[in-house]
């Protein structure tokens, strides 16, 4: 499936501020050229926009594989990510090391393909504390929204003006034409399946977003909040 990135230009709010532009996610390995490329050549031409953060919605190995080149192209940008994630995108652990609540992911544990293979400095990152991730608001353009459960610090982020909600792993569409079919992620990738059946209500409750943005998605645009709330429903 593909693995989606989303670049956002965050305006300056205030005369003392100013623009910058933030990336969610960096990646499988294999678009690890074409991402830096089509960053460079955007950011050519939208100076006003320089990367200041990538924000991370989890470690896996499909959201993080540029990351080392793109500390190297850009070496002032930020990595943002959640207090439960940083063992595993900082100190090395491993998900393998985690206890999932389904006997599929504790079988196949051993054998994930998702494993983060990039180890940040701490000085690369910013870490979001547990509990603070709603008061964390970017400029009025980003809303950090903790959706924890495919990993322990799984993050979404919302994007204001758009009400729509870069989600990550939270959910997957596997719609292959223009009607959406909306998912949990898959049990072998995902450490706490009944942790991501409350997230996914959570979402589905809330009034503040009208599109959630999965990075597993072959359509463009979103998929509307209804085929979220009918998919909590069925959970
Ligand atoms: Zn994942």
């Amino acid at each position: 499936m593909p693995v989606s990135v989303f670049l956002i230009h965050v305006p300056a709010t205030s005369s003392t501020s100013s623009s910058y532009s933030v990336l969610i996610d960096a990646g499988h390995r294999s678009h690890v050229k074409s991402l830096s490329s089509a960053l460079s050549t955007h950011l050519r031409l939208h100076p006003e926009f320089p990367l200041k953060y990538v924000f991370l919605t989890h470690g896996h190995h499909e959201h993080t594989a540029a990351l080392p080149t793109l500390l190297c192209e850009y070496p002032e940008i930020k990595v943002v990510i959640a207090r439960d994630e940083y063992p595993f995108v900082v100190e090395g652990k491993k998900y393998c090391e985690c206890n999932g609540d389904s006997h599929i992911f504790q079988f196949f544990k051993r054998l994930l393909l998702t494993e983060s293979k990039v180890k940040l400095e701490k000085e690369n990152v910013i870490v979001i504390e547990s509990g603070e991730e709603e008061n964390t608001i970017f400029e009025n353009a980003v809303k950090v929204v903790r959706t924890n459960g495919h990993t322990p610090g799984s993050l979404s982020f919302l994007h204001i003006p758009s009400n729509s909600l870069i989600c990550g792993d939270a959910l997957r569409n596997m719609a292959l034409l223009r009607s959406p079919s909306l998912s949990l992620h898959g049990k072998a990738f995902t450490v706490s399946v009944s942790d991501t059946r409350n997230t996914v209500k959570q979402i589905s409750e809330r009034q503040d977003v009208d599109y959630i943005m999965p990075a597993h998605d072959h359509t463009f645009g979103g998929v509307p909040i209804e085929k979220v709330r009918e998919l909590a429903n069925r959970l």
